[in-house]
């Protein structure tokens, strides 16, 4: 079993610091991959120090990771070495239940493997991104296209995709308002693969202060959620609003924004349960759903369309051993957009 170099949460009040995981031998079926850069995605945060609860340690968290591959099982047709390739936030999955079918993977709890602080088939935990290699099956490797840069590309494995399945199955596109409730790690992602598909799509934020990055990142119009009157004035005017914001917030506020048949989509992790209103939900049929991360087809599909529209995210990339800083200031919401962690630093 090799030992690779790592960076790892002993437990949940040490914080990360650089220490040695072990990888298994590539099975037949395996690839294995040298990684070149692995986003920090707020989850990292929240897992490393134990705010959901159920964290194991040691952690080595990371799942937008992105690299080359450096070897490949006997078995592997889909990826050699030298392909740019990349993994996010399953490394294993299968099926149960009649849940078999891959466009339904990730949400088959009870099988699906997650890159980090969880536990393969046969009992052995993951360990993600911020380490020097990772080694997936074959199945659960995103092939990363030429046109996407691998730095800026890696937060698409999970803030990419978060968004992208939802824009998806809500069909956004020609002729769909679209609403993105907050501009941060996954909004930006979602304001422009929303405005790629064709959509009309508006910001909201709490201040002004993000108005002309919302314009840059391709929105059409922008509300800010703190001025008097602001959501009123967009009252029955969507199609899709999608919240990408967690703690606190008005679930009905957004739900009154929804023309008839809308949905509002949760896709950052509330604090707590929240009131609704049944009856703008039951006069209107609008929806109150939520989604997380997609499938591995639906990943592959998502890339491809970053390729083709030249979507990445906007990155500050660090050297890992600033993951401290980082981690403080995403909780603030101190950065624009996304943290990159170089792994050459490591
Ligand atoms: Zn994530």
């Amino acid at each position: 079993m090799p030992q690779v170099k790592a960076y790892l949460a002993a437990s949940a009040t040490t914080g990360l610091a650089p220490g040695a995981v072990e990888r298994r031998a590539p099975r037949s079926d395996d690839v294995v991959i040298d990684i070149k850069h692995c986003g920090i995605c707020h989850t990292d945060v929240s897992q490393s120090r134990n705010e959901w609860g159920g964290s194991s340690y040691p952690m080595v968290p990371g799942h937008e990771i992105t690299g080359i591959v450096s070897a490949v099982g006997s078995s592997v047709t889909s990826f050699r070495v030298g392909d740019r390739v990349g993994v996010g936030c399953m490394v294993d999955g299968g099926c149960s239940k009649g849940a078999c079918e891959r466009e339904h993977e990730h949400r088959d709890l009870a099988n699906m493997v997650m890159t980090y602080n969880g536990k393969e088939h046969d009992g052995t935990p993951t360990y993600g991104g911020y380490s020097q290699s990772i080694v997936v099956k074959q199945d659960y490797v995103l092939r990363i296209p030429d046109a996407l840069p691998l730095d800026a590309a890696a937060p698409l494995l999970c803030a990419g995709i978060t968004l992208y399945s939802p824009l998806r199955h809500w069909r956004a596109g020609p002729g769909k308002k679209v609403a993105i409730v907050g501009l941060g790690g996954l909004g930006h992602v979602g304001v422009k693969l929303a405005h790629a598909m064709g959509a009309h799509v508006t910001v909201i934020s709490q201040s002004e202060a993000k108005a002309p990055d919302a314009k840059r990142l391709g929105a059409d119009q922008y509300v800010a959620a703190s001025k008097p009157g602001a959501l009123d004035a967009v009252a029955n005017t969507f199609d899709l609003v999608i919240v990408t914001i967690g703690g606190k917030s008005d679930w009905n506020a957004y739900i009154k924004m929804l023309r008839i048949d809308g949905a509002v989509v949760l896709v950052g992790i509330p604090e707590g349960a929240q009131p609704v209103d049944a009856f703008p939900l039951i006069a209107q049929r609008k929806t109150l759903s939520g989604s997380g991360i997609g499938s591995i087809p639906e990943t592959q599909e998502m890339l491809e369309l970053c390729a083709k529209h030249g979507i990445t995210a906007d990155i500050e990339t660090i050297a890992i051993q600033r993951i401290p800083e980082a981690y403080e200031r995403i909780v603030r919401s101190d950065v624009r957009y996304r943290f990159v962690i170089d792994m050459a630093t490591l």
